[in-house]
């Protein structure tokens, strides 16, 4: 039996889709790995440089169709966070916003023009975009936002700020969204547009091997055709946040597996007390645990693919697998933590730049209450939201 995967859900993949994920593995294992400590340590890492190896592996936009994306299922895309992830939540937030959030946008919501502009050059990596939906007063309810785009003739005119914002500072393109007279739209913002500002947020504990920006819009003038034209209202984010949200289903786990894979292995080598920890009753508790969870969410995870895959996946689907994984990862890296005694807090080992990183993971993409009032919703009609 694989002590990582005791429910065999590796049985439940095909063979394809366990080979886009085994690529994956051995990009993260030679070219990822060896450097995050590095870069957890020192706040940053070469995004721009990955992204285009990212995009030769062809992980970026690779569920959509066309325009130079791999167009795979969308459970191969959820292996790929899986594998991306078991390296570090920054890398698959790369991956996750310049796919699913950026690209997704323009593909959903994109002119033709916007889409063979745009896609090609992100799929490869050569061009990187963020997204920008919250704003410094408000992230659980984006519907406050007050990011503005007035028309002035043809053209429109932006102001305001947007904060958190993934791969900002590095951006060529910025999706963001503001209100306008016909409710809130996307737009098409290069980076180098006057009036454009990004700002790194420094001193960050968590995901520190990702950039997160504050954008800032200060009368930035943009032509007619920097609208996304099929852009409608506050649904228009939230599809994309739903896309990005399914990767993070499967990604969260691949941090959970790493965590249990070096908890295994310290046990079985750290002697306490003049025997092996993994030999003690309460080391074999916690480690069962969390192949339990780690099981449980795998099998949560592939299912969650299926109906995405099939057509039929709903919101409340992708918020119970995004509460459900991203809790029992976290409760994975925690406990892997104790396991590894004082070395659990270094970054010789990865739990707890896991543990941490998935502090934000737990918050972005829809905290956990917020998926709990989803679900709860669903269950009882009524929204509890306000
Ligand atoms: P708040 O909305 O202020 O929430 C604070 C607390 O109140 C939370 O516990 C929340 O669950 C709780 N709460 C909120 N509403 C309710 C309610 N109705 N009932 C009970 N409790 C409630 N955003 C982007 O647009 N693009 C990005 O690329 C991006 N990247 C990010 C990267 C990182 C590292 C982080 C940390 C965040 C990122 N975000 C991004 C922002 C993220 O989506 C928001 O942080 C998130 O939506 C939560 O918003 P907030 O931080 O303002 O918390």
């Amino acid at each position: 039996m694989n002590p990582l995967d005791l429910v065999a859900a590796d049985e439940l993949f095909s063979d394809e889709e366990l080979a886009i994920r085994d690529t994956v593995r051995r990009f993260c294992a030679d070219r990822i790995r060896p450097n995050l400590a590095t870069w957890f340590e020192q706040g940053d890492l070469p995004a721009r440089e990955l992204a285009v190896e990212l995009g030769a592996i062809g992980v970026l936009g690779m569920h959509l169709q066309g325009y130079g994306c791999a167009g795979t299922n969308a459970v191969a895309y959820g292996l790929a966070c899986h594998e991306l992830e078991a390296a570090d939540s920054g890398v698959r937030s790369l991956v996750s916003v310049q796919g699913s959030l950026a690209m997704y946008a323009i593909y959903a919501y994109g002119s033709e023009e916007q889409k063979n502009e745009w896609l090609p050059q992100m799929a490869a990596g050569t061009k990187i975009g963020c997204f920008g939906l919250t704003e410094p007063d408000f992230g659980s309810n984006p519907a406050g936002m007050r990011t503005t785009a007035k028309r002035d003739g043809s053209d429109w005119v932006l102001n305001g700020s947007k904060m958190w914002i993934t791969n900002g500072s590095i951006a060529d393109v910025a999706i963001v969204w503001a209100r306008t007279d016909e409710g809130i739209r996307g737009f098409l913002v290069p980076t180098s547009s006057r009036g454009f500002t990004a700002n790194t947020v420094h001193g960050k504990l968590s995901l520190r091997a990702s950039i997160t920006s504050e954008l800032v819009f200060e009368d930035l003038r943009l032509p007619a055709d920097a609208l996304l034209p099929r852009s409608k209202g506050l649904s228009s984010p939230l599809a994309c946040l739903n896309e990005a949200r399914f990767g993070i289903v499967f990604g969260a786990l691949g941090a959970g597996r790493d965590c249990l894979e070096a908890a295994i292995s310290y046990a079985s080598t750290r002697e306490v007390f003049d025997k092996p920890l993994s030999g003690y009753q309460l080391t074999q508790a916690k480690l069962a645990e969390m192949a339990l969870e780690l099981g449980k969410g795998m099998l949560l995870a592939e299912r969650i693919g299926r109906l995405k895959d099939n057509g039929t996946l709903k919101p409340e689907h992708v918020s119970m697998g995004k509460l459900n994984n991203v809790r029992a990862a976290l409760q994975i890296a925690r406990e892997a933590r104790t396991i590894l005694g004082a070395n659990g807090i270094t970054l010789e080992y990865p739990v707890m730049r896991h543990a941490n990183n998935l502090e934000s993971v737990l918050t972005y993409e829809g905290t956990s209450e917020v998926h709990l009032l989803v679900i709860g919703q669903a269950l009882t009609g009524v929204s509890a939201f306000r």
